[in-house]
């Protein structure tokens, strides 16, 4: 018996213009595992994350989340794109938090984690509000429900996105360096969720310079350079061992 892997990028190509920005990325992510992917500014990491949910259009290659080809149709040999109505119900299962955490700052924290559960999937509005509030316990902010999101410090309104994602119950959350706009004092906190969240078993892909929490929770490290996926390994011994110059430099830098 073979296990589908939550997520399988197979030569995944991305140009913008004549820039090609991935030049073929493979990578597996097995259910319950952690990847995190480190590299320069530019190397393509944010596209590669963007088009795992379908946010870019990819130029080659293909994309499986749990077993379904993301964002085209398959027929015989040729793949055609899925209508924005389809490609929004395969990302509803993908959950993504950005460096910047995009609150709606006109709604309470309550509101914010609430509103895509009621007007996307039509959850009743108690049963919204019973599963924020567990929510927002979880990411340890239970007494900020009524909370505007300019009231809260940057490390509390990350902990919300994070929340606000798990609302929608998704089977693989993207994160796209979730604590490099905090001042350092709050990453910790962010990172510390994120670890919960790991070993409460979710899937994920994490785009991280947090050295440390690669290491600690990461079952697999990717180094990107240049649309490239240049080494992958297991996190302790790829960063105490880089086999690629180009991975020596990076984490000379980073570490
Ligand atoms: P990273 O996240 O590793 O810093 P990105 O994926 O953001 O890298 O960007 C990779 C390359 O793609 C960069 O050269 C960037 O300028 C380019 N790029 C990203 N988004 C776009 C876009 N929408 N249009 C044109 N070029 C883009
Ligand atoms: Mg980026």
């Amino acid at each position: 018996m073979t296990i589908t892997p939550m997520v399988n990028a197979e030569r995944v190509v991305k140009k913008f213009g004549s820039h090609t920005v991935l030049k073929g990325c493979s990578a597996t992510v097995e259910k319950g595992q952690v990847l995190c992917i480190i590299g320069p500014s530019g190397s393509g990491k944010s596209t590669f994350l963007r088009c795992i949910n379908h946010l870019e259009k990819i130029d080659g290659g293909r994309l499986f989340v749990d077993g379904s080809l993301i964002g085209y149709r398959q027929h015989g040999d040729k793949v055609y794109e899925l209508k924005p109505r389809e490609a929004s119900a395969q990302r509803r299962d993908i959950g993504m938090v950005f460096q910047r955490f995009n609150l709606f700052p006109h709604l309470t924290v309550m509101e914010n984690i609430t509103e895509s559960p009621r007007r996307v999937k039509r959850v009743p509005k108690a049963e919204a509000e019973a599963r924020a509030t567990e929510l927002l316990a979880r990411v340890g902010l239970a007494e900020k429900a009524k909370a505007y999101p300019g009231s809260l410090s940057g490390g509390q309104q990350q902990r919300v996105a994070i929340a606000r994602s798990l609302a929608m119950e998704p089977k693989l959350m993207l994160f796209d360096e979730p604590t490099s706009a905090l001042d350092p004092e709050l990453v910790g906190e962010v990172l510390e969720v994120m670890k919960q969240l790991a070993e409460s078993g979710m899937t994920m892909i994490v785009v991280t310079h947090e050295m440390g929490f690669a290491r600690e929770v990461a079952d697999r490290l990717i180094f990107m350079d240049d649309g490239l996926i240049v080494e992958e390994g297991e996190p302790r011994e790829m960063i105490a061992n880089p086999q690629h110059d180009r991975t020596k430099a990076f984490l000379s830098k980073v570490l």
